[in-house]
């Protein structure tokens, strides 16, 4: 081997970047168990409870007792089982949409969706906070790829009239960012891309189950028609299982069939993962109290932590980022956290813009207040000793 591999960890953790696997030894809750401690886990995407919930773990069971544990094939030779239609159902209809088509993660519906839409004569303009699947899946496409600043509809506006008229064109964003928690424009996006001829995609993996009267995501948020953009999610947040989907009209579902080429060449995904899915799906829309809760919590938190001097991104969501700007900080304090039994992730470079190293902070309906009143104490503590407030 020609490179050493040492040396550019060592290189990375003289930087405070490296980064480590941590081994929970608990099912996803409030609660963790890591290195046979416990810790209120303010760090995982299960907004609503469902990655554990009984009766969506009884799904699972049920379709393993029912399908077995493999599909077996590919989804275009025998891997599409009942299970699997039942789930694309669920999902348009959640959706308000013609079709939904599922994938074996998020990160390969990205790379299985911007490519099939377009290919090397068409144009992208991607937001530069978009989720690394989706910058992946548009260097895949080989189309001409710019990214415009972050929610700046202005700088989009300048970046179309720019364009060779000719250019099929995507505009690609997040509907709930991931990092920051906050919203795109979508109204405004969706206006500019009417008038200049583009296709919007969005990625609304932390939309799904959270924003929305009914949890449909984002474009509910809005009042937006979904008829309207193409819209991919997981089902790996809110809806707690694993997976992904795009949601559209019934031709881009046949047409992502035929052409995209990470949903022909993999094997199905489990049955079971997609009966536990439309099951927390149907939870999803049948418990408004779960979004109602969540909301309450978020929204406590912000104040509290807001109040305390926190500079905290600028968020819409439960996702609640605490900008500490460098990496070093970042790992102190959650550190510090990890000592007082509160488990909160540092994010640093690449996946946040450097100097925005932060604590991703994300709240689930199922936090009790006292969990919650648990975390700002130790925040204000870490926070204090610091010199983060
Ligand atoms: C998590 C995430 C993905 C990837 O989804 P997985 O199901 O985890 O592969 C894609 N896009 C965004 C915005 C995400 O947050």
């Amino acid at each position: 081997m020609s490179r050493d591999f040492k040396q550019e960890i060592k290189n990375l953790e003289t930087r405070h970047l490296r980064r480590q696997l941590r081994i929970v030894e608990s099912p996803s809750d409030t609660t963790i168990i890591i290195e046979g401690r416990q810790f209120i886990s303010m760090a995982s995407n299960n907004y609503l409870g469902l990655a554990n919930h009984p009766a969506v773990n009884r799904a699972a069971i049920e379709a393993i007792e029912q399908w077995g544990v493999g599909a077996g094939a590919a989804r275009l030779i025998s891997g599409t089982m009942t299970p699997h239609h039942q789930l694309e159902q669920d999902l348009a209809q959640f959706k308000q949409v013609e079709a939904a088509l599922t994938f074996g993660t998020g990160y390969t519906t990205n790379l299985g969706l911007i490519p099939a839409l377009i290919d090397r004569d068409g144009f992208i303009l991607a937001d530069r906070y978009c989720h690394a699947s989706l910058i992946e899946a548009c260097r895949l496409a080989k189309a001409k790829l710019r990214v415009f600043h972050h929610n700046d509809v202005e700088h989009l506006e300048n970046l179309l009239k720019k364009r060779e008229k000719a250019w099929p064109t995507l505009v690609v964003t997040e509907g709930v960012f991931s990092m920051d928690g906050d919203l795109a424009p979508l109204p405004e996006l969706l206006a500019l891309c009417r008038q200049h001829e583009a296709t919007l995609v969005i990625d609304d993996a932390h939309g799904t189950g959270v924003m929305g009267e009914n949890g449909r995501g984002t474009i509910e948020h809005f009042g937006l028609n979904p008829q309207d953009l193409i819209q991919m999610g997981t089902l790996s947040k809110a809806i707690g299982t694993s997976g992904g989907y795009v949601a559209g009209p019934a031709s881009l579902k046949d047409y992502l069939i035929n052409t995209s080429k990470a949903f022909i060449y993999t094997t199905a995904q489990p049955p079971a993962i997609a009966g536990a899915s439309s099951t927390a799906i149907r939870i999803i829309q049948r418990e408004p109290a779960r979004r109602e809760r969540l909301r309450t919590n978020r929204n406590d938190l912000h104040a509290s932590l807001t109040g305390m001097g926190f500079q905290l991104a600028d968020s819409q969501s439960p996702i609640l980022p605490i900008i500490v700007k460098s990496p070093e900080r970042a790992l102190e304090m959650s550190q510090a956290l990890y000592e007082a039994g509160v488990y909160v992730p540092a994010i640093r470079p690449p996946t946040v813009p450097k100097h925005s190293s932060r604590l991703r902070l994300t709240v689930s309906s199922e936090h009790t207040q006292e969990q919650l009143e648990n975390v700002v104490r130790s925040l204000q503590e870490a926070g204090q000793t610091l010199r983060v407030i």
